[in-house]
């Protein structure tokens, strides 16, 4: 079977910066609670963060969203200045991160242009009541380790253990990363490009794509689309 590659697609016509993506995540990946001075001290975990802008005076002021995650870079500037090749590129376009091979240098996150990795500095904690509602597929990250999204790469690999199992192929749409599953507007799309059929293989042909900081050549597999301005006039001035 040919390699896969998961791409994700952010519409930033659609983002309503609601956050449902966030919680989902967090929930998802065994994410600790952010609290109040997690912010304070700049170390709250978020593998997915919606940046907010604004745009125009007060009071004809608009907010716009960006939801913001790991990009899987396929030209990954964290992937060589790691000294233990605890984070690498698998044959399916992911920037994976071996738990038990980090030693903790931070070079990754240094290098990382989109600030999107997290270290642990402490071991995390949840409320008793929360002890049980871990997901049993995502290891707990310990102190000394670095993180971030991995495109859900639990989902991916059950769903592909799954269609093995039964002789097919995966579908389109059948592996869903939590973000993408909990956006209420669609404005998230994830897929395998290499199906030409697929709904990402489609959306990334849109003449609104874009990649994040595209001069640093770092090949992302996530797409942006830009936001639609209905202001905006073509050539012919309509
Ligand atoms: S769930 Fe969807 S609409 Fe809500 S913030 Fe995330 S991307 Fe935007």
């Amino acid at each position: 079977m040919a390699d896969r590659k998961w791409v994700m697609v952010v519409d930033a016509d659609r983002c309503s910066g609601c956050e449902a993506c966030v919680v989902a995540c967090q929930a998802e990946n065994n994410l600790p609670i952010n609290e109040e001075p997690s912010f304070l001290q700049h170390r709250a975990f978020e593998w997915i963060h919606i940046e907010r802008y604004w745009e125009g005076e007060f009071p004809n002021v608009k907010a716009r969203f960006l939801p913001l995650m790991c990009q899987q870079c396929g030209n990954a500037p964290c992937e060589p200045v790691c000294p233990v090749y605890a984070t690498y590129h698998n044959n399916e376009g992911l920037n994976v991160q071996v738990y038990n091979r980090c030693v903790g240098t931070r070079y990754c996150a240094n290098n990382c242009p989109y600030q999107v990795r997290f270290f642990n500095w402490f071991e995390a904690v949840w409320p008793e009541t929360l002890k049980n509602h871990l997901n049993p597929d995502v290891t707990v990250r310990s102190r000394g380790i670095m993180e971030k999204c991995t495109f859900c790469v639990q989902r991916i690999h059950r769903k592909s253990r799954l269609a093995k199992k039964e002789g097919r192929d995966l579908r389109d749409g059948e592996v869903s990363p939590s973000c993408v599953q909990a956006c209420p507007t669609d404005a998230l799309v994830f897929g395998d490009v290499t199906n030409k059929d697929s709904k990402v293989a489609k959306l990334v042909e849109d003449k609104r794509n874009f990649h994040l900081l595209e001069h640093l050549g770092t090949e992302p597999n996530v797409i942006y689309l830009k936001k639609v301005d209905p202001n905006a006039r073509d050539a012919s001035g309509h």
